[in-house]
C-alpha cells in the first residue's frame, strides 16, 4: 500500500529532534539511512534504520537527505566537511536541512548544492521536543515550489502547519523570527511569574488564572510551568536560543534595524550562561532576573 510513496530518506543529526523526527519518517514507510558522530539511537536501528559511516555513504543511498545538527558550522561541515554529504551527492538529489542556522550562510550553502545539480530546501521547525515526538511540529521552509512539493509528504510525517515561505533563506529568517518572539514571550512570562511571586500570590494559580486570558500563550503553559516546578531539564537548551538571538541580532546589525528587547533578552541569557546554566532549557531564563531580585518564582 505505502509502496508507491516509499522514498529513499537520509537522516543526519540524531539528537533530541532528529532521532524521533527520524522516527516517523521510518514508520511512515520510507527507507531510512542514517549518521551522527555519535552513535544512532537503539529505537532507530531496532525499527530498521540503516547506519552509514559518513555524510557521503547517506548521500550515496539516499535521494532527499535531512540534515538535524546544532548550528551554521555543523551544517557546513556535514555538508562540505571530509566525507560530507556533497560528497556522495549525485544530479537530481535534494538535501533539506531543518536545523536552525544563518539565513545568509543558507544561501551560499543552496547555491553550492545547486551547483552540484542537486536541489537544496531549508526547513527549520519550531515545536520543540515535544512536537518533535508529536509529529506536530512546525515547519518553515525556503525554497522553489517544485522541490517543495516532492519533500512535502515528508514534511506531513514530521510536522502539521507546513509553509513555503519564499527562496532559499526564507525558511531561516522566519525561525529566526520565531526564536525573537519566543525569547521575549518567557522573559515577559518570568517577569510576570517573578513580580506575582515576590508580591505573596502564589504563581502557580496566577499561572492558571492568566491561562484563561489574553495574556495566555504556549509560552506561558509550557514554560510558565517549567517555572513553577523548577523543571529545567531540556528541551531546548539556553546555549541554542543563545546562538538564534546572535542569528537575529547580526542580521539586525548588517540590515541596519535595532531590535533593543531581543538584545536585552540576550544579555539576559548570557547572564544565564554565565551561571553555568547552558545546558538548562531556555525556561531557566528566568533565573537571570531571579538572581537580579534575590527572589525566586518558585523554591
Ligand atoms: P542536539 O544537540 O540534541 O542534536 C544534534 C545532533 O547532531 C547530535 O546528535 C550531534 O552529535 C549531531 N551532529 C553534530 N554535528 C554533526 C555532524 N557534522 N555530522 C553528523 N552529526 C552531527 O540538538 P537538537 O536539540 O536536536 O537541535 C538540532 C537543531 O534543531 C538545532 O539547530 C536547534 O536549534 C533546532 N531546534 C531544536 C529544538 C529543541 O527543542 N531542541 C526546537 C526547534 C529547533
Amino acid at each position: 500500500m505505502q509502496e508507491k510513496n516509499m522514498a529513499k530518506v537520509g537522516f543526519i543529526g540524531l539528537g533530541i529532534m532528529g532521532a524521533p523526527m527520524a522516527g516517523h519518517i521510518l514508520a511512515g514507510g520510507n527507507e531510512l539511512y542514517v549518521y551522527d558522530i555519535k552513535p544512532a539511537p537503539a529505537a532507530l536501528t531496532d525499527a530498521g534504520a540503516k547506519v552509514c559511516a559518513s555524510g557521503a555513504e547517506v548521500a550515496k543511498n539516499a535521494d532527499i537527505i535531512i540534515t538535524m545538527v546544532p548550528d551554521t558550522p555543523h551544517v557546513e561541515s556535514a555538508l562540505f566537511g571530509e566525507n560530507g554529504i556533497a560528497a556522495g551527492l549525485s544530479k537530481g538529489k535534494i538535501v533539506v536541512d531543518m536545523s536552525s542556522i544563518s539565513p545568509m550562510a543558507t544561501k551560499e550553502f543552496a547555491k553550492k548544492i545547486n551547483a552540484l545539480g542537486c536541489e537544496y530546501i531549508d526547513a527549520p521547525v519550531s515545536g520543540g521536543e515535544v512536537g518533535a515526538k508529536a509529529a506536530t511540529l512546525t515547519i518553515m521552509c525556503g525554497g522553489s515550489e517544485e522541490t517543495f512539493n516532492k519533500v512535502k509528504p515528508l514534511f506531513e510525517l514530521m510536522g502539521k502547519n507546513i509553509t513555503l515561505v519564499g527562496g532559499n533563506g526564507d525558511g531561516q529568517t522566519t525561525k529566526v523570527a520565531n526564536q525573537i518572539i519566543v525569547a521575549l514571550n518567557i522573559q515577559a512570562v518570568s517577569e510576570a511569574l517573578l513580580f506575582a511571586s515576590k508580591a505573596g500570590a502564589d504563581p502557580a494559580k496566577v499561572r492558571q488564572a492568566l491561562m484563561g486570558g489574553f495574556a495566555n500563550s504556549r509560552i506561558l503553559e509550557v514554560h510558565g510551568e517549567r517555572m513553577v516546578k523548577r523543571t529545567f531539564n531540556p528541551g531546548f537548551r539556553i546555549e541554542l536560543h543563545q546562538k538564534d538571538l546572535n542569528l537575529a541580532l547580526q542580521g539586525a546589525k548588517a540590515m541596519g534595524v535595532s531590535l533593543p528587547n531581543t538584545a536585552t533578552t540576550q544579555e539576559l541569557m548570557n547572564a544565564c550562561a554565565a551561571n553555568g546554566m547552558s545546558g538548562l532549557d531556555h525556561s531557566a531564563l528566568c533565573q537571570a532576573i531571579e538572581l537580579m531580585s534575590n527572589h525566586k518564582i518558585a523554591q
